[in-house]
Parts: C-alpha cells; sequence; structure tokens
C-alpha cells in the first residue's frame, strides 16, 4: 500500500464482537458479592490495578473467562460516584436466554436490586437494573443463545448469563464512533429513534448501539461508570488493526502486554475509550482452570511487593460460588 492511500482491510478478521467490559466500582466485597452470588458471574481473576497497587482488579466471566464474557472492575473503597452520560459506554448488556426473563425479573427483586419493567427493544425483551454502584445493566433475552460455558453457581445454568450481549455508547455526534465501528466490520443493521444499532458476526458481545442523547449530561469517570471496552483481536492481526485506527486519524497506544491478553488503546472521536485485546492467552496462563480467581495474582514486577500490598488491601472472600 502507497502512503498516503486509503486504508484497506482485506488481510485483517472482522473483529467479532467484546473481549471485556472495565468499570470503576466502590466496596469490593459489594461488588463481588453482587457479581458472583446475584448475576451467577465467576470470578476469574484476583489481581491489583497495576497503577495502584493498593485497588483490586477483579475479574469475572463465564467458566474460564473467555474472550466475550469478562467484566472487570477496579473497586476503590469509598469512590465518588461517577457521571454516567455522553463520552462512554452508558449501558452494558448481557445475553440471556429467551425463557430465562421471569426467572431474572423474580431473582433480581428477591435481591433488592432496582429492576425496571421489562421492555422490547430491536425485536427483544430487555430488563434494565443498576449494580450496587449505580452502574446501569441490562440483561438481554435472545432465542437461540449460545449455550455457552456458565460456571457453577446460585443461578442454573438454563438461566445463566451467557457473557455480553453488547453495549450502549451515549454520543454527542454518532457519525465519527460509526465510522471507525464500520472499520471493524460492524454493519448498520437498524435504528429506533436516535439509537443506532450495530452488529458483528459473532455470538456474544455482537451488538453495539449508539445513542445520540444531546440532553445527556457530560460523562465523569467514578463509582457506577465504565471505564473502557475492549473488543476481540488476533495476535496475527493486532499490529494491522493499530494501523488501521492511526489511517483513521485515531492516536492508538504500543501494544501493551497485560499478562492474560495484549492490549492497544485508542481514544474514539466521541469520547470513549476503546481497547483491542488479543483472544490469548487467556486467564489460565498463570492459575489452573479450577482454582482461578482464589489468589491474588501479581504481575512479575510487583511479586517482590506482595506481602506489603496484600496487607493494604481490604479482606475479600472469594469462597462463594466455586
Ligand atoms: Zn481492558
Amino acid at each position: 500500500m502507497a502512503m498516503g492511500s486509503p486504508a484497506i482491510t482485506v488481510d485483517m478478521r472482522d473483529i467479532p464482537g467484546i473481549h471485556h467490559v472495565t468499570a470503576i466500582g466502590s466496596d469490593p466485597g459489594e461488588n463481588l458479592a453482587f457479581y458472583t452470588e446475584t448475576l451467577g458471574l465467576r470470578l476469574v481473576k484476583r489481581s491489583v490495578n497495576q497503577d495502584d497497587a493498593s485497588v483490586y482488579h477483579l475479574f469475572y466471566g463465564d467458566h474460564s473467562g473467555s474472550p466475550g464474557t469478562s467484566m472487570t472492575f477496579f473497586p476503590y473503597p469509598g469512590a465518588r460516584d461517577g457521571q454516567v452520560g455522553t463520552g462512554q459506554v452508558s449501558t452494558t448488556q448481557f445475553l440471556i436466554p429467551g425463557d430465562a426473563v421471569e426467572y431474572w425479573v423474580d431473582r433480581l427483586d428477591d435481591a433488592d436490586v432496582d429492576v425496571d419493567e421489562p421492555r422490547e427493544r430491536f425485536g427483544e425483551t430487555v430488563l434494565p437494573f443498576e449494580d450496587p454502584d449505580g452502574l446501569p445493566l441490562e440483561l438481554v433475552a435472545v432465542e437461540d443463545a449460545p449455550a455457552g460455558d456458565p460456571p457453577d453457581s446460585p443461578v442454573p445454568e438454563e438461566y445463566a448469563i451467557r457473557g455480553f450481549y453488547g453495549v450502549t455508547l451515549a454520543l454527542s455526534d454518532i457519525d465519527a464512533t460509526a465510522r471507525v465501528l464500520e472499520t471493524m466490520g460492524y454493519e448498520q443493521t437498524d435504528s429506533e429513534g436516535n439509537r443506532v444499532r450495530y452488529e458483528s458476526d459473532g455470538d456474544l458481545g455482537y451488538v453495539v448501539e449508539l445513542l445520540a442523547d444531546p440532553d445527556q449530561p457530560q460523562s465523569r469517570p467514578g463509582a457506577g461508570t465504565i471505564h473502557h471496552v475492549a473488543f476481540r483481536v488476533t495476535s496475527d492481526d493486532q499490529a494491522d488493526w493499530r494501523e488501521e485506527l492511526q489511517s483513521l486519524g485515531l492516536r492508538p497506544t504500543q501494544i501493551i502486554d497485560r499478562k492474560w491478553f495484549d492490549s492497544v488503546y485508542t481514544r474514539t472521536p466521541g469520547g470513549v475509550l476503546f481497547e483491542y485485546a488479543t483472544e490469548g492467552p487467556g486467564y489460565t496462563v498463570d492459575e489452573d482452570l479450577e482454582t482461578l480467581g482464589e489468589q491474588l495474582v501479581l504481575p512479575e514486577w510487583l511479586e517482590d511487593r506482595r506481602e506489603e500490598i496484600e496487607q493494604e488491601l481490604p479482606p475479600l472472600s472469594v469462597e462463594t460460588n466455586n
């Protein structure tokens, strides 16, 4: 390809969907109880924020934390609430089987979760609720949901969350972000009012909806907000995707080794932080599948501070659902 010529994406595999979503929380114990006991996900990794080792980084997912299932948190004890608004992932959606809606309405009610009435959107039933920090979540019921690999949990396997369905991005203007998604292989499949729906070819985390809402406040980071959304790429394609983002005028980071995957980050024109994470090596690279999440895992360069780090972290019971 000649310098300055338009970018061509022929060699890269289209992006199949979301890899993980990372959010900011407050109390780590409440966070753990909600995502494991109430939502039935598995704690698949217990680590620390690599930029602030006094704060946990907790990863939840299916049995092995497969790409497309893992929701991760930085729970800062006593964190100030953030503001959900434009320039952000405003809602994170999990996929449940088509006949699981009633089960989840009852389950969330019983757990005293503030759950809204189910509603129809793009022909599917959507159940909106919030986590203990006010993070907006939705369960979306999908006919022929993939079987997935749900963990042992208080939620019966037939009703279990299969992984992500998608994310909604709140934007003041959707055009530039839509162009990034189209480059990634997403196609516009529908729209309702000011909500435009894009889909990829995958079977988990395959939906991105762009919500143009000038009345929404500007987002502000803090507890109950999403930090970034990561999309799945292969190791072979990652450097090419990075160049592709540059050709769109974006300024991606170098490839960063995150131990469980390699990552490239870029701020999109609408202000949302996107990550492009490799599917491997995955969460079993440093722990056995059967004991994932039981021990505090540290990157090598923090190992010599383990004792100090463990003393500083708040206690966290992980014997909940495994
Ligand atoms: Zn990430």
